[in-house]
């Protein structure tokens, strides 16, 4: 009796160690292994990292605001909401020459995807819609793989997107429900899971991650590492961005997220996560290249480039690639299937 428990306990543990990718994690688990000692954390989110991915490849991707400012949402972060005073000017949508001309600039720089961002509440059926579908066709026929975040997406609209070629669709759940409502309170959290459920019914690629230094606690980040990884599929891009505060937002003033702190949300979320791509996203204009190794250590494998982030400033072309060239790191091609080496 007692030889056969222990022969159970051992095979558990051999399964721990070639861990299979899970969607069944209890908050206590996370909340475990989000606490655990920084250098610990590193180390079993590296050897997670490289089970199932080529470490040294990194996502490259651009993001273009192609309708700025104006915004009707309240989101405290956001300089481009309408009701804050942050000189952020509210453009029209862009013209499709431009984005294409764009797109093709970020190609030729390195990058493999291309994210288009839209300052709207909600996808409106019209002319600027049917302008977005005409640029996702034009991005993709560059061979780009195509991202949009357009704000909330009926499951008709998400269709629409993917016939005309569309990847992935960004749409961040930003922090955990209990949190949400002192950040927004123009749509809710379930808003948000809907979707993401009709972006996933069209087929589309969930890029779907968060924000930290809002004044939230870890128990917040950590529930929102377990909604995304307890999900029936676990997001396809998880981006981890710190809090920029911008002056005249509801959050200018906020401390800045310290690098420790981004370690530990990338790290558990590459634990949790293996197969995602763990973006290192805002905040990285401040970053040196030490700590940024620190977040590829720990499992971030996807950046923006480009000398800005929608509105707010973020390394340009030039600067990251000087970056990879230190160290040893290469652009991970466009539509590559996952490299799950032990799992495929
Ligand atoms: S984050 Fe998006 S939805 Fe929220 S205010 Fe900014 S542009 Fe609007």
């Amino acid at each position: 009796m007692k030889l056969s428990i222990t022969i159970i306990i051992i095979v558990q543990e051999i399964e721990k160690m070639g861990q299979k990718v899970r969607n069944d994690w209890t908050f206590e688990e996370v909340k475990e292994i989000y606490h655990s000692p920084v250098l610990e954390l590193i180390v079993r989110a590296a050897n997670v990292h490289k089970e199932y991915q080529a470490t040294a490849e990194v996502q490259v991707c651009t993001l273009l605001s192609v309708k700025t400012g104006g915004c009707s949402e309240d989101c405290a972060y956001c300089p481009q909401a309408a009701r804050y005073n942050t000189g952020v000017e509210a453009q029209k949508l862009m013209g499709y020459e431009e984005v294409i001309d764009k797109a093709l600039i970020a190609k030729n720089a390195g990058s493999t995807r291309f994210c288009m961002g839209a300052a709207w509440r909600n996808v409106r059926e019209g002319r600027d819609f049917d302008r977005v579908i005409d640029m996702v066709k034009g991005v993709n026929a560059l061979g780009l793989e195509v991202c949009c975040t357009l704000g909330m997406l009926t499951e008709d609209q998400a269709l629409r997107l993917k016939d005309a070629g569309l990847y992935a669709y960004n749409h961040n759940l930003d922090t955990s429900d209990e949190h949400y409502g002192d950040i927004i309170t123009t749509r809710t959290y379930s808003d948000r899971l809907e979707t993401l459920d009709n972006v996933e019914k069209a087929g589309i690629s969930v890029c779907c991650g968060g924000i930290i230094g809002m004044g939230e606690s870890d128990d917040d980040r950590i529930k929102l590492l377990f909604t995304l990884a307890t999900r029936p599929q676990h997001p396809e891009s998880v981006p981890v961005n710190a809090l920029v505060a911008v002056e005249g937002t509801p959050m200018a003033g906020k401390q800045k997220v310290k690098i420790w702190e981004m370690v530990r949300m990338i790290a558990t979320a590459r634990i949790l996560m293996p197969k995602a791509m763990v973006r290192l996203s805002a905040g990285r204009h401040d970053m040196s290249i030490e700590q940024q190794s620190l977040c590829f250590l720990a499992g971030a494998n996807s950046i923006f480039t480009g000398e800005k982030l929608l509105t707010t400033p973020n390394p340009d072309f030039s600067a990251d690639k000087e970056m990879f060239e230190v160290l040893g790191l290469k652009p991970r091609e466009s539509f590559k299937e996952e490299t799950a080496m032990q799992h495929a």
